[in-house]
């Protein structure tokens, strides 16, 4: 495309949007040409990005949202979704969490499906759902939809989603705790692995007739699935599914915002810039200011540590207080 009726812009991804890149566009800034009226939402997923994965989207510093129309000549830098990153004065794209987050799970992951029904959250899953039917459970159920299919995300009706990264079930799992912070909100065997309903204790007289001899001799807790009527006891597996919720809930500890102290000097615009800063007594040289960008409390600050880490500085305009929000070490930094 060329002439009058095409416009050229400027695109940077950041951090593990990269992966949904071509090689020789990751972790740069690179300029595409589109024709006039393409909208932010186009415009990323024509490089490969699922809307779902984008957070925060900065067109010439300033926070946009997906429909906007792009212009010529617009930097636009694209954020994935942050763990522990309080970005509440910009447009967070993907919103607040739902209060009852409810899930559907492609036809890949039946495996995943099992493991978050175990942890207490609603999946829906069929080997056999057909996109009509996953894209209706979506729009008409406002389920969120987990899948490992790009070409379905990117679908405009999916406005909540997760591309699952891993092949791995128990990884794929920590991957869904960690990115909708469910952590607090697991509720282990409240609903039936096989089937998705609520679980109900159920007196053993009621079970006894299909109980092997040793159970009936050494259980004496029963949960009954209210949809398919499976028993469920704290039998031989209980222990192993005990582990994996342990596993899940110590990957996902929260990180704390932590308090730091920085050395400035007066930078860009006049304005305070980072030069240094302390984490407890290790000293980090800044040998970037990657990005820099503001909300109505806070100036933000990515910067490239000496140590090739990246962190995300805020500094609190009313207390001037510095805190560390966002940190990613070198080896995961930016495949
Ligand atoms: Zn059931």
């Amino acid at each position: 495309m060329s002439g009058k009726s095409t416009i050229t812009v400027s695109i940077r991804f950041y951090e593990e949007l990269n992966d949904f890149l071509k090689k020789s566009r990751r972790k740069i800034r690179f300029t595409r040409i589109y024709r006039h009226n393409t909208s932010l939402k186009d415009c990323i997923e024509s490089c490969g990005v699922p809307h779902t994965e984008v957070d925060l989207i900065l067109v010439n510093g300033i926070s946009a949202d997906f429909d906007q129309l792009i212009n010529g000549g617009d930097d636009i830098s694209v954020y994935p979704v942050f763990e522990s990153f309080d970005i509440s004065g910009v447009t967070r794209l993907m919103g607040r969490p739902l209060r009852d987050l409810r899930f559907v799970a492609d036809v890949h992951l039946g495996a995943l499906a099992k493991k978050l029904r175990l942890l207490g959250f609603d999946t829906e899953f069929s080997n056999d759902a057909s996109t009509e039917a996953l894209l209706e459970s979506v729009r008409g159920e406002k389920r969120v939809l987990l899948s490992r299919n790009r070409k379905l995300l990117m679908r405009r009706v999916v406005n909540r989603g997760l591309f699952i990264r891993s092949n791995d079930p128990e990884k794929q799992c920590v991957e869904v705790v960690r990115r909708f912070d469910l952590t607090r909100s697991i509720k282990p065997f409240t609903r039936c692995m096989a089937c998705n309903s609520h679980l109900a204790p159920t007196p053993k007289e009621k079970v006894l007739p299909r109980l092997e001899p040793l159970t009936k001799k050494y259980f004496f807790e029963f949960s009954g699935c209210t949809g398919c009527g499976n028993v469920y006891w704290k039998g031989s597996h209980y222990g192993k599914l005990e582990a994996f919720l342990e596993r899940v809930r110590m990957s996902n500890d929260p990180k704390e915002i932590m308090k730091i102290r920085v050395d400035c000097y007066s930078g860009y615009r006049g304005e305070e810039t980072p030069r240094r800063f302390w984490l407890e007594e290790r000293l980090v040289e800044i040998k970037q200011i990657v990005d820099r960008w503001l909300d109505p409390e806070h100036r933000y600050f990515k910067v490239l540590g000496d140590d090739n880490s990246t962190y995300i500085l805020r500094h609190d305009s009313t207390t001037f207080v510095w805190e560390l929000t966002f940190y990613q070490r070198e080896k995961n930094q930016l495949r």
